[in-house]
């Protein structure tokens, strides 16, 4: 598959349906999937990622095989210099690195006072030196999705995602 070709309409309308925010990301305010992903239609085909038009548009020499992976952590970014092509193992590589930086200093004892505590996410985020959303997800029970939790005194382990395709598309 060559790259993708947009027509100047389909262009324009890709354009206004970024928006670029202070922290430096493109924002895509169109369609997103269930995984935080700018959609796109274009003619008749299938939805494509938005920011795999942008990054295979600008680079078109790029194989089309690649995932194309955001070092902002934000799906729904377009920005093409928070994109980046990798590999399946990459990702997974990637992966791993962001989970281990956002967990290494959760113990299983942190994750039960967490559980107990009544104290508000935002300042529990800050008490343990993870995101607001990590806690949350603690307190739902969920963070062994996405967490690696280490006992004292034991090393972190990065776990590969078990599924980077969800991830990073
Ligand atoms: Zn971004």
């Amino acid at each position: 598959m060559g790259p993708f070709k947009l027509t100047e309409q389909q262009a324009n309308n890709f354009i206004a349906k970024v928006e670029k925010t202070p922290s430096g990301c493109w924002e895509w305010s169109g369609c997103r999937n269930r995984q935080g992903y700018g959609q796109v239609r274009l003619g008749r085909g299938c939805a494509h990622g938005t920011h795999r038009i942008v990054f295979f548009s600008i680079k078109p020499e790029t194989s089309r095989s690649l995932h194309v992976c955001h070092s902002c952590d934000n799906p729904s970014c377009v920005n093409p210099d928070h994109l980046f092509a990798g590999t399946r193992v990459d990702n997974m590589r990637d992966m791993a690195l962001k989970a281990r930086g956002n967990t290494a200093k959760l113990t299983a004892d942190d994750i039960s006072e967490i559980r107990r505590s009544a104290g508000k996410s935002s300042q529990l985020a800050k008490q343990f030196g993870v995101t607001a959303g990590q806690i949350n997800k603690i307190k739902r029970g969920e963070h062994h999705k996405n967490l690696t939790v280490r006992h004292r005194g034991e090393r972190t382990t990065p776990r590969p995602n078990e599924n980077p395709h969800d991830l990073c598309v």
